[in-house]
Parts: structure tokens; sequence; C-alpha cells
């Protein structure tokens, strides 16, 4: 039990082990200066590896409070609970009026500021929220871990927003307020009740502590945002633009889902989206524009397409080479969800492990890792020819 002596600020991390530790509502004692404290139903944080409590900051001062009281009246134990936030509104978003938690903003450690103006209260939505913003042309959806990412319309706005660890997103009330009303209106309608958990890098980034960047899919999503951004600057377009419902992505991005087990035809399918059927067909199209010849320009296949304008308009000598790790991802995909004929389906493995340089019998997991590791590279290297355009 982390006493409420302790002068070090609480943070979301177990004092005894490091993990992330939970908010939720309910019971605990401390033994302090021989008096006996009895916090009941109140808002505490809770370590899931070694179940190690403690006190959020509004709690300690509480606790602190009712201490001093039992020492002046000479009792040994002192029976309490911490309310009283529940029904606070703040002057954020006042119509439409969102639901949140306020006990977020008072007690996930970080969040509460001295004016207590409940700025970084957590407002938080269904996946879906960010359909939205991948099917209208004038929004720019961009993933930027598998736990953040922004959305922005042309000059006019930009938001981050968080995923939690159970796939919700989530938004920062005082971000929300800055919006147009109709955006404000839309979100609404997507807006569920705090399941108080904030665990992404839109938390750690405001509370100052390193992003996760250490899974394959935040370190591909990063590669694929920086790759849209040069694409930017040094062409006029994204290279990338996500179309379609989110609510697969952002699944398959935040739970630990098992190659041989059902969902990885989904997961498959969720990165040849995200690494070939998002490229801005039309934008490389195009550019591409009196350059096909004969039958090239009925090519259908966005790769190809990539392909084609990597060797003719970036420049890039072995362009084939380059593209190859996105064909790849298109022929796991294939695998995992069973689309091709039971006779081809070894043979077609077998010429997947020898592309990829794996041996003949590498299960699934690996050959995908290795071939999403490989899309990072080419993204590199797409990166580095735009740079030297
Ligand atoms: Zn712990």
């Amino acid at each position: 039990m982390k006493g409420m002596a302790q002068e070090e600020k609480v943070t979301h991390y177990c004092p005894a082990c490091g993990a992330w530790m939970d908010l939720g509502i309910f019971s605990t004692g401390i033994e302090t200066d021989g008096i006996s404290l009895e916090i009941v139903d109140s808002h505490l944080l809770q370590c899931g590896e070694c179940g190690t409590v403690a006190l959020p900051d509004h709690c300690r001062r509480v606790a602190a409070h009712n201490l001093e009281k039992a020492r002046a009246d000479g009792r040994k134990v002192c029976r309490f609970q911490v309310k009283g936030v529940e029904s606070f509104r703040f002057h954020f978003c006042q119509d439409p009026e969102f639901i949140f938690d306020p006990a977020d903003y008072f007690f996930i450690p970080g969040l509460a500021d001295p004016s207590g103006s409940g700025a970084m209260t957590p407002v938080f939505f269904n996946p879906s929220v960010l359909n939205r913003y991948c099917s209208h042309p004038d929004y720019v959806l961009e993933l930027l871990s598998r736990s953040h990412g922004t959305i922005g319309r042309g000059g006019e706005f930009e938001i981050p927003f968080g995923i939690n660890r159970k796939g919700k997103v989530f938004m920062w009330i005082s971000d929300i307020d800055r919006l147009p009303q109709t955006e404000q209106y839309y979100l609404r309608s997507e807006n569920v009740p705090s399941d108080h958990d904030v665990k992404s890098n839109l938390y750690h980034a405001y509370a100052g502590e390193e992003l996760e960047s250490a899974s394959l899919e935040s370190k591909f999503l990063a590669a694929r945002a920086r790759l849209n951004g040069l694409c930017l600057k040094h062409r006029g377009f994204r290279l990338y633009r996500l179309a379609g419902k989110m609510e697969d992505a952002v699944f398959c991005l935040t739970q630990p889902i098992q190659w041989d087990g059902p969902n990885r035809g989904k997961k498959a399918n969720v990165f040849d989206i995200l690494i070939n059927q998002s490229l801005s067909e039309n934008h490389l199209r195009r550019e591409l524009s009196g350059c096909l010849q004969g039958g090239e320009e009925k090519i259908k296949s966005p790769v190809l397409l990539l392909e084609k304008w990597l060797e003719l308009v970036i420049g890039d000598g072995d362009a084939a080479a380059t593209a190859k790790p996105f064909h790849t991802i298109n022929d796991l995909r294939d695998q995992a969800m069973d689309l091709l004929p039971a006779d081809e389906r070894k043979e077609a493995a077998s010429s997947i492990v020898r592309e990829l340089g794996l041996g003949e019998n590498a299960p699934f997991g690996l050959m995908f890792e290795t071939a999403v590791k490989k899309v990072i590279e080419s993204y590199d290297a797409i990166g580095d020819g735009l740079k030297i355009f």
C-alpha cells in the first residue's frame, strides 16, 4: 500500500512493480501513526500485476484531512469515503453536452490542474467515430501509432485522439470544445460512457512519458505516417488515404490476435488495407498521366501503380524490389483469409517464405512480421527518394 505521507507525485505506474495501475472504485485501509484509515468505495489506483493500491492526489488530500481530524479527536479508527465529484460540470462543451466522468479528471494522475478547469477530461467514443473522417474527402485521419492519431480538416482544425486498450477512442474535452459546433454534434452521436482507461500514447504524451513505440504495429504506423508527410511535402499529396470502416482496424491494432486464431484473416486484411488498399490511387494515376504506355493505363492494382510511380516519377532504379513487400502482404492476406484453392495454398506459402528468406516451415506470424518489417524498409527507401527528388 502506497502511504499517503509520501511526497512524490502519484503516477499511473505501480510503485512496487512499475506496471500500469487501473483506476477503479473500491475500498482499502492504511495504518499510519497508530491510526487506522479505512477508505471505502472511493476512486483508487490498483496494480493489475501485484495488487498494490495507491491513492490518487485528491484522495491523499482528503485522507490527510481525515487523519488530522482523527488525531485531534483522539480516534484510532477513521472510516471515510472520497466523494463529491460525480455531478461536477466543467465550462467546456455546453452545447452539445457530452457524456464524461469528472472523476477521470480528478483522479487519473496528472490530469487535474490547479484551476480545476477540467480541460484534460477524457471523453470516450465508439471506434466507429473514426469512420466519418475516413469516408469524407475533406478530412484527414492519420494513425501515428496503434494508440493515437490525429484528425484534421484543411487548415481549419486538427485534433489528437487516443485509442485505449479496449479499443475505445477518446479526446480531451478542451480540444473538442475548440471544434466547430457541427463537428461536436457528430462526435456527440458516437459518445459513450467512460471506461476510465486512458492508457495510450495520447496520455503518455500529455504526461511527459515515453511513447509506446516498441510494438511492430506502432513502428509500422509511425513509418507510414512519416512517409505520408514526406509525400505531402515533396509531391503535394498524401500517399495514403484511409477509407471505409475503422472498427476492424482499431480492433486488430489494440487486441492481442493469435495468428492461429479465428481473427487472423481480419488482422491480415487490416494490414493489407493499411499498406495496399489505402494507397491514393487517384493521385498516383494523376502523377503518372502521360508516363504510362499501352495497356499500362488499365492497371487496376494500387501496388502496381505504386511500382510504376516509383520507377517513372520518383526514379527508383529497382522499383520492383521496393514494391515487393507490398505484394507479399497481399499474398499473406490471401493465405490468412483462405482465399486460395487448397492445391495452390502450399505452393503460394513456399513462394512467400522464399521471398522473405525464411525456412520452409516458418510459422505464419514470423512470415507476417518479416513482411511488415520489409514494408517499413521500403517506406524509408521511398522517403529517401522523395527527399532527394
Ligand atoms: Zn504492481
